[in-house]
């Protein structure tokens, strides 16, 4: 993988920051040259045997598969930078937000315009599979609309994905409870369907505002995921057609080779219609917007809550460490509570 041997700030202007993940902080930019906006996404590396920051071999990975996917489902990557603590990546600016947060702002949506957008996630989707790569975190935050004009779908964060060959044996517990497959959590080989098993889960939101395998806490979620335990609750599915929950059915398959593959998606007849009656079915039914609003308020709490915790976990070892009162872990600790100076007090709950 060639770095850009020159620095970013020779080319770029850095503007606000418009996102972060575990070790990233994504940031737009402008590129000084041709004022073309881009997203960089600043990874900080990891340094030593330290648990802070991504390891060196895995952001190249990420950069790997960037470089090797084009699509226009899929985000794009412009640049690379490798600095002293970080590598940034230029990235295709996306601006539209969270497709789910643009769905729950809507007063109706039918099956149909759901589909719509399914659709694109499963082309972006299959592009990836036809080159053998798998995502393995596909998940509402990472579904991405490119602005506010456009319905146009942008799958992000290819941080976990893995090229997966026949010989390949990747296990991993990694991913997000709710939207981990069977394989994920019983800790056996991964492959292409393990994204459609998210997938699944990603329908069934959308659907109804629930999450299909959600327990009260990360054990009781990950044993409905493996005893595969849900059900199409008619207090959240009363307005889905059959022909959705068996899209849905046809993914939470527990064996791989059983479960259906991205063609046999983008090829169901709720997603390609066959005849007209599976037309009218996705026509007159309706997604539940309601709860979904409701999903997406949790979920914002949620966040909010976790950076609080984060804050306060900072804090804590600020003062710790204060009275041991050394120069060099005082640095590093107001870097860390820096991302989150500004928040001060606990988020009241979605139902307040
Ligand atoms: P995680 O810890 O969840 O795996 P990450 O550290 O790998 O995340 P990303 O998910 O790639 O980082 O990015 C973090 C956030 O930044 C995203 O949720 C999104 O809100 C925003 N973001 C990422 N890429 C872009 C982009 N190309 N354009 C606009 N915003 C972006």
């Amino acid at each position: 993988m060639e770095f850009n041997q020159d620095t970013f700030e020779n080319n770029y202007d850095v503007g606000d920051e418009i996102g972060s993940g575990h070790f990233a902080v994504v940031k737009r930019c402008t590129h000084s040259a041709t004022g073309t906006q881009y997203a960089a996404k600043f990874i900080r590396k990891r340094r030593g045997g330290g648990r802070k920051g991504a390891k060196m071999e895995d952001i190249k990975k990420e950069i790997e598969i960037l470089k090797y996917i084009k699509h226009p489902n899929v985000i794009s990557l412009h640049d690379v930078y490798d600095t002293k603590n970080e590598v940034i990546l230029v990235l295709e600016l996306v601006s539209g937000g969270e497709l789910f947060e643009y769905i729950s702002e809507k007063d109706k949506l039918s099956e149909e315009e759901a589909c719509r957008f399914l659709v694109q996630i499963l082309e972006g989707v299959k592009h990836l599979h036809d080159k053998h790569i798998a995502h393995l975190d596909l998940k509402p935050e990472n579904i991405m609309l490119l602005n506010h004009n456009s319905q146009n779908i942008k799958l992000i964060d290819f941080g976990l994905a893995q090229k997966i060959d026949p010989k390949s044996d990747i296990r991993a517990m990694m991913g997000t409870a709710e939207f981990v497959a069977p394989e994920v959590v019983s800790y056996e080989p991964l492959s292409l369907a393990t994204d459609m098993w998210s997938i699944g889960v990603i329908t069934y939101i959308l659907l109804s505002g629930a999450s299909p395998f959600l327990g009260d806490n990360k054990q009781e979620t990950y044993h409905n995921i493996t005893a595969i335990i849900y059900e199409f609750d008619d207090e959240y599915f009363s307005g889905t057609s059959e022909l959705a929950k068996d899209f849905i059915q046809k993914l939470f398959v527990k064996d791989c080779r059983k479960r259906a593959k991205v063609d046999d998606c983008l090829n169901h007849p709720w997603i390609k219609p066959k005849e007209k009656q599976h037309e009218d079915v996705r026509k007159s039914a309706v997604i539940n917007i309601d709860n979904l609003k409701t999903f997406m308020a949790r979920k914002r709490w949620k966040q909010s809550l976790r950076v609080v915790c984060l804050c306060n976990r900072l804090s804590r070892s600020i003062q710790l460490r204060k009275s041991q009162d050394t120069l060099g872990s005082r640095n590093t600790l107001a870097e860390e509570a820096g991302c989150c100076s500004n928040v001060s007090e606990v988020p009241s709950s979605p139902s307040d």
